[in-house]
């Protein structure tokens, strides 16, 4: 794999339909887990596959910075829960080292959290349980209300009807209430006005969840292994016919029986990569009902520790805690001070324009209001910018309201018999993460084939 001018897209033989073009088997456009899960299962089975991709590095969302020695996970950080995860088993395989790290999915509980009170002093551990027991008692109204809500609702309204079954006080209602709008940010990057009410359907974690601490960013390169992949090669069109696909970019045309095309679906939506004849029902239905979100991690290292010791986590709860309100704690992971907050929905949205020094001072004055002066100047601010960049245009995609689950599933329906989109959007049971790029990579690549394939076969075969 390079980027060198051989690795370009060569134009050889004549085609019927347009311009001359290298002919593959199958042209897959976007090198993230799904297109590189796809790639390989395809190559294992003796297709020639050509991968191309716009960055100049593989990966797409599971990206490592590894800037003066730091290993900062800007994409992907987490397994959401590791029994049955072919992630897991990918990883494992590949001799990956993981950390456990069980606070992933804005759980209220089950492992330490320094919880913080509006007032900004710390609730006792009575009061923090009180709490937790409050959020546990509201999910379970909360599952009543989406089971039951009209098409057509928000995660916001069910979450009203839940509450209002509960007959709570107002103080203790408004934590809860808020716990959930929290919940809505930072699990989809979006306001839970905006998110359907089955929008955290997928939201349950089987088992621990885990962290990599030499980067996520090793999946990708050893999934990449042995494949023909094409950096900095941006399609801009993909056309499909009866008998094949033509997919044209920056460098030129491929020619294909079948094509698997992985970009996510704020790129498709934005037509910065048009498709020829346009996608037909129900791919293209369900294509408008998911929307890319906004979703920055901020991540604030220093010389010293100043917040408890043996805490996965610090929440603070109030009006005052309405952007910044959670942090995590990846000391352990590196050694070095770090906490990692996140900018999700309306607060990802104000801060876009703002410097990472900004973004940083905002984030430092509520940490000030918890721990007074104890707070250091951070040595490094880092600020991430998924909405800005072209070849993700947000961090993942979320349901809008009137959505239903199966349109993610949807999206994946072949087109033509030549046609794949493939995608953390396309997976109904666990989408928005790397599990649902993988399964989808794989799911492609049986339907290429037309036939079943054991996953396993992405960490046991070569490509
Ligand atoms: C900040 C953040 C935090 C996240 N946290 C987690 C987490 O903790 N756990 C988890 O499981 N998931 C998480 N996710 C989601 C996860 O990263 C994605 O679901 C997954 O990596 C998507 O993989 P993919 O292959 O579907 O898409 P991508 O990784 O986006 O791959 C698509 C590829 O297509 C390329 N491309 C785009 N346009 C073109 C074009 N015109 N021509 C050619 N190539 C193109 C892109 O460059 C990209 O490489 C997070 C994502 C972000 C951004």
């Amino acid at each position: 794999m390079d980027i060198t001018a051989e690795n370009t897209v060569a134009h050889t033989a004549g085609e019927a339909d347009g311009e001359p073009a290298e002919r593959v088997d199958v042209v897959v456009v976007g090198a993230g887990v799904a297109g590189l899960a796809a790639a390989r299962l395809l190559a294992a089975r003796g297709r020639r596959v050509v991968v191309l991709e716009a960055r100049d590095r593989i990966g797409g969302r599971t990206c490592t910075d590894r800037t003066d020695g730091r290993i900062t996970d800007l994409g992907a950080s987490w397994i959401h829960g590791v029994d049955d995860s072919p992630v897991a088993a990918a990883a494992a395989a590949f001799g990956m080292a993981t950390r456990e790290f069980t606070v992933g999915s804005y759980q209220p509980d089950s492992r330490p959290i320094a919880y913080y009170a509006p007032d900004d002093r710390r609730l006792s551990d009575a009061d923090a349980r009180r709490f937790t027991d409050d959020v546990h008692t509201a999910d379970a109204a909360l599952a009543d209300a989406i089971a039951a809500a009209p098409a057509g609702s928000s995660y916001d309204d069910a979450a009203e009807t839940a509450l209002a079954t509960l007959g709570w006080d107002g103080e203790r209602t408004e934590r809860v209430r808020e716990f959930l709008r929290h919940r809505s940010e930072e699990q989809y990057g979006v306001h839970s006005t905006r998110l359907d009410a089955h929008g955290l359907d997928d939201d349950a974690v089987d088992g621990d969840e885990v962290v990599f601490p030499d980067g996520y960013d090793r999946l990708a390169a050893h999934l990449a292994d042995d494949l023909d992949v094409r950096l900095q090669h941006v399609v801009t069109e993909v056309r499909w016919h009866a008998s094949g696909v033509r997919v044209t970019g920056d460098r030129g045309t491929l020619a294909g029986a079948q094509a698997v095309v992985t970009v996510p679906v704020g790129v498709l939506a934005a037509g910065d990569l048009t498709i020829d004849p346009p996608l037909p029902e129900p791919v293209a239905g369900a294509l408008s009902r998911l929307e890319m979100n906004d979703f920055e991690k901020v991540f604030l290292r220093f010389d010293e520790r100043f917040w408890e010791p043996d805490v996965y986590a610090i929440r603070r709860q109030g009006p005052g805690a309405h952007w910044w309100h959670s942090w995590y704690d990846l000391t352990d992971l590196h050694g070095t001070p770090t906490l990692l907050t996140f900018a999700a929905g309306p607060a990802a949205i104000a801060i876009r324009d703002w410097e990472p020094e900004r973004v940083g001072d905002a984030v430092l004055a509520e940490l000030r209001r918890l721990y007074g002066d104890a707070v250091p100047a951070p040595t490094h601010v880092q600020v991430t910018a998924w909405r800005a960049d072209p070849f993700a245009r947000g961090s993942y995609a979320f349901m809008t309201v009137g959505a239903r689950p199966a349109d993610h599933d949807l999206l994946a329906t072949p087109v033509g018999g030549v046609l794949h989109l493939a995608g953390e959007a396309t997976w109904t049971d666990d989408p928005a993460t790397v599990t649902a790029a993988l399964r989808s990579g794989h799911r492609a690549a049986e339907n290429v084939l037309g036939a079943d394939v054991p996953i396993d076969e992405l960490w046991t075969t070569r490509a």
